[in-house]
């Protein structure tokens, strides 16, 4: 190997170190891979490879009758663009596949008028994809024969004739279009509690310029709720939903007496190092690190527990409590979160997911997290923290978070 010098090799570092800041953010979308077809005897099945397991919708139009599916956060391989299937059925005419926006894809057919019954649509995985399946009205029982069944490849050219051996590898029952993944696998996630940190007389941290947390925190979930909502299948309670006083015991109190499935305490961060920028998100456990216990020590403020009373009682909770659940939804709010902020406002630090002691925490009977979702002691970040666009990224982030574990829990 040649020899360097000293100077050199730091030049080289230096030019990789920059090389990759400058890099692109890695792309979160799925990729659709391709797409394949089989006319079953009873059922059209149209099936999506994709990447990664997506949130989808899906609703039927009229003149002309359409069903479609949004995937979101997707994109589609180069290789589908502008492809179009035309089918020699009773129900669906023709289907295509479109970038509908960079985010989104939509998958249209394109129907006989009156001519669908039902469709169910689901994941499969190894590898992972999206099963489409369609049922025309009454078409089954007038079938006698079984039709040739035709598999496709992306390529409605390159049918071959096969007939239909396997059953469909027991999807959910079907239920009316329009419904969600969540809906579909039949997952626990229903109620939502959303905790703005603080209020009333406990602003929380103030930045420099006098924005108070619990004014940011109680915005944000605010924001978190309303597209939580729009998924119509979670109710969303917010533990205050103005500026008052309410004792951290009481948050989590709420949340048990709701029934809640998740519980999410949002917060701001304050560091004494102003360069400091990015997501800090924990869990409930006893904490080594004094770094952590100072956080919690502020946050906990507006207790009357003292952090040694409160050591035995982590202690004795944490052998009950959501551990593992909670962890896995710091995780994934943490980094969809994170990902999705410096996607769109650029680099910020990871400061990781902690376990920590921390009072709002205690007693929840529900997987339970407390997120800093940026830092009120930077300036950039609280630049951007008065901005509606920015406060809006934060609860999509959330909001990512939140649906990837909800996904998660069908995996099992
Ligand atoms: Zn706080």
């Amino acid at each position: 190997m040649q020899r360097k010098s000293g100077f050199s090799v730091l030049l080289i570092l230096i030019f990789v170190t920059l090389f990759s800041a400058a890099s692109k953010p890695e792309d979160p979308r799925a990729e659709i891979t391709s797409l394949r077809y089989h006319q079953h005897l009873e059922f059209i099945r149209i099936v999506l490879e994709i990447d990664k397991i997506r949130e989808f919708y899906s609703a039927e139009l009229k003149n002309p009758e359409r069903f479609y599916l949004d995937i979101f956060q997707a994109k589609l391989n180069p290789s589908l663009h502008g492809k179009s299937f035309e089918l020699q059925s009773s129900c669906i005419k023709t289907f295509r596949l479109a970038q509908k926006n960079p985010s989104t894809v939509r998958l249209t057919l394109e129907l006989y008028p009156n001519s669908k019954d039902r469709e169910k649509i689901y994941y499969l995985k190894d590898p992972n994809r999206l099963v489409i399946d369609v049922y025309p009205k009454a078409l089954a029982k007038e079938i006698k024969e079984p039709a040739p069944a035709s598999t496709t490849n992306a390529k409605p050219s390159g049918q071959t004739a096969t007939r239909p051996k396997e059953q469909p590898p027991q999807p959910p029952s079907p239920s009316s279009s329009g419904y969600s993944l969540v809906r579909q696998l039949g997952l626990g996630v229903k109620r939502i509690v959303l905790d703005p940190g603080h209020g009333g007389t406990d602003p929380g941290c103030l930045s420099r310029s006098g924005l108070k947390e619990k004014d940011v925190a109680l915005d944000i979930a605010r924001r978190l709720k309303r597209i939580l909502e729009t998924q119509g299948q979670f109710e969303v309670f917010l533990t205050r939903d103005g500026d008052i006083t309410l004792p951290l015991e009481k948050r989590t109190a709420f949340a048990n007496q709701k029934g809640a499935d998740l519980f999410i305490s949002i917060h701001l961060n304050a560091s004494p190092k102003k360069t400091r920028t990015g997501v800090e998100t924990f869990y409930l456990n006893f904490s080594p690190d004094p770094a952590v216990n100072e956080l919690a020590a502020k946050e906990n403020a507006s207790s009357t527990k003292n952090i040694r009373e409160m050591k035995l009682i982590v202690e004795k909770i944490i052998k009950n409590s959501k551990y593992e659940e909670s962890r896995d939804l710091a995780e994934k709010i943490h980094q969809n979160l994170l990902n999705h902020l410096k996607h769109n406002f650029g680099p910020r630090d990871d400061l990781g997911v902690k376990g920590g002691p921390f009072w709002v925490l205690i007693g929840s009977e529900m997987p339970a997290v407390l997120v800093e979702v940026s830092h009120l002691s930077n300036q950039k970040e609280e630049e951007a923290l008065k901005t509606d666009i920015y406060r809006e990224a934060v609860a999509t982030g959330l909001f990512r978070g939140i649906m990837e574990y909800v996904k998660s829990l069908g995996k099992g």
